[in-house]
Order: structure tokens, then C-alpha cells, then sequence
């Protein structure tokens, strides 16, 4: 019976010698890495699911105006004002006027 007590003790003692030393060398990696492995897990979420809207077009946010000569709409910006008309291209701006007759009409 003492044997066993002794053996009991025994365990107890390899266990904690054991943990002594994993604790031990979890500190010494954690010096010698720099970085604390936080023994807590769970309260970092795993934030990565969420969902962000895309990035609309740029020409749904710019006003389309359309082209006096072919009838194209096109965005503003890109688009050449000439007289009080929006054209797509310079060409299609020269030939309206050309078609006027250089009259304006207001
Ligand atoms: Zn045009």
C-alpha cells in the first residue's frame, strides 16, 4: 500500500515537473518570438465574412448626355459641348454644325 502512495506521489510529481517545464518553455518561446500566444481563444472573431457592396461604375454616377448627332449617350465628361448641344466626338459636333448650316438655333 505504501507503494502505491509513493508511486502516487511519484506521478504527481513527474506531472508536475513536466508541466513546470512546458510552462517553462512556452515562456521562452514566447520571449524569444516576441509574440504573446494568448492562452484565451474565441474572443477574436472571425470577422473575415463580411460582406462589402462593390464599387459602383464610375458612369452611374456621371450624367449621360446624349449625342445631337448620332444620338449616343455618352458620360459628360467625356462627351463635347458645342453650342448648347452634347456630342460624342468632335467629328460628330462639327458635322451638326455643318448640317445647321452654322445657324444657331437659339
Ligand atoms: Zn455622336
Amino acid at each position: 500500500m505504501r507503494q502505491i502512495l509513493l508511486l502516487f506521489v511519484f506521478v504527481l510529481a513527474a506531472r508536475w515537473l513536466v508541466k513546470t517545464m512546458r510552462a517553462a518553455q512556452t515562456q521562452a518561446a514566447m520571449r524569444g518570438a516576441g509574440r504573446a500566444d494568448a492562452p484565451r481563444s474565441g474572443a477574436a472573431g472571425t470577422g473575415s465574412a463580411r460582406s462589402q457592396p462593390r464599387a459602383e461604375p464610375r458612369q452611374l454616377a456621371e450624367p449621360m448626355v446624349r449625342c445631337a448627332a448620332c444620338g449616343v449617350h455618352a458620360p459628360k465628361s467625356d462627351s463635347i459641348l458645342a453650342g448648347a448641344q452634347y456630342f460624342c466626338s468632335a467629328e460628330h459636333a462639327r458635322r451638326y454644325a455643318a448640317r445647321t448650316g452654322g445657324r444657331e438655333g437659339r
